[in-house]
């Protein structure tokens, strides 16, 4: 079938995206979804820094490249092979698709599937294949999901079935920004009853990890930007306290109002000077968690006399360290009952077309999720 798509042929165009347009609505051709494959009519896809990253050059990736990776939509059809899903069937898009048995699958850590990452990295699906097409040139899928597009193909394993009854505009932000924001705060760090945490870099990742952290019960929630804008918006989400980055105290602010530096901070910014401050705001015995996506060549220097002499931990998380099919509807029921108010984030609703301007915004902080809404 033909379907429109947001297409990125050349990395690195200079901003703004409005006039250089790196992504090009364009028709595409999409193959049939093969065995252990899933068509997927897209509802809802949201701009996440991570598509960014790929656009500006900090994360590289093969080009031409169909881009999106948040997403949410309706199965239209099923491959050989696939019986646990039907044409009908509300789903979320995951952007690490895991095959069930390589190490880390069986390990109970789907977030690090080796042939989903390699898939990833490739510009495929989990498969090997392709399904996207452009005048028979083939064109790579993103995170393996690429879901600025009116429908996609995807793995199996990219998909988790979802309560119907959420809209799709918000089940899409459940696919990236709640799944690693929620994640690293319930999953990786473990964040208990009564801790501090700050959280820098507020993003929609970042403010995610705000509302996981009042979830999880932290007494003191710092957020820290460089924004006040999204500082006076996190502390509407429940931050107990807001300190700017710009500041060059900015750490020492954190360690005076949090007793020493918190038990856990985030850095959801991706950038180094982001990681130095959290682990700057980080208390003896605590731990660090980066979960933002510095660019390869960053390096990030530290004391280790400080890991040893303070047992400090330095942790990574990516997509939340889920698990996928046991965290999207549990996060979706917390929606439901009110203790995780993602809609909070939903900020903007685009039309395809509008995308470049979408990604201006994101670029100059405008906002938290713009979701693409399709018709
Ligand atoms: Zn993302
Ligand atoms: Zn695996």
């Amino acid at each position: 079938m033909r379907v429109k798509a947001a297409v990125l042929r050349q990395i690195g165009l200079p901003p703004p995206y409005a006039a250089s347009k790196p992504l090009e609505i364009a028709e595409l051709d999409l193959s049939s979804p093969g065995r252990g494959e899933v068509l997927v009519g897209i509802k809802a896809a949201g701009l996440c820094h991570s598509d960014l990253s790929v656009i500006d050059g900090s994360r590289p990736r093969p080009t031409p490249m169909a881009l999106g990776h948040e997403a949410a939509g309706i199965v239209e059809a099923v491959g050989e092979g696939v019986t646990d899903l039907e044409a009908g069937d509300h789903v979320v898009l995951v952007f690490v698709p895991s095959c069930g048995r390589c190490g880390p699958c069986a390990a109970g850590r789907p977030a690090l599937c080796e042939p989903g990452a390699k898939a990833n990295g490739a510009g495929t699906l989990l498969s090997g294949e392709r399904r996207l097409a452009f005048h028979a040139e083939p064109v790579n899928h993103h995170l393996g999901v690429s879901a600025f597009a009116e429908h996609a193909v995807v793995a199996r394993e990219s998909c988790v079935k979802i309560d119907p009854n959420l809209p799709l505009e918000l089940a899409a932000l459940f696919g990236c920004a709640v799944l690693t924001g929620v994640g690293a705060v319930v999953n990786t760090a473990k964040v208990e009853p009564g801790q501090s945490v700050a959280v820098v870099g507020l993003g929609g990742v970042g403010l995610s990890a705000v509302l996981g952290a009042r979830l999880a019960g932290a007494r003191q929630i710092v957020a820290v930007d460089l924004s006040d804008d999204k500082l006076a918006f996190a502390v509407k989400l429940g931050a107990t306290d807001a300190v700017n980055a710009a500041a060059p105290d900015a750490a020492d602010q954190i360690r005076r109002i949090s007793g020493g530096g918190v038990d856990v901070a985030f850095d959801m910014a991706g950038a180094v000077a982001a990681l130095e401050l959290a682990y700057a705001a980080t208390a003896r015995g605590g731990t660090t968690v980066t979960a933002g996506l510095p660019r390869p060549d960053s390096r990030f220097s530290l004391a280790p006399v400080t890991m040893v002499a303070e047992e400090r931990t330095l942790k990574g998380s990516y997509i939340g360290s889920a698990i996928p099919l046991r965290d999207v509807p549990r996060y979706v029921a917390l929606f439901r009952a009110g203790r995780l108010p993602v809609d909070k984030l939903l900020t903007h609703r685009l039309k395809l077309d509008d995308i470049n301007e979408g990604f201006d915004r994101l670029r100059e902080g405008i906002g938290v999720r713009q979701v693409v809404v399709f018709e």
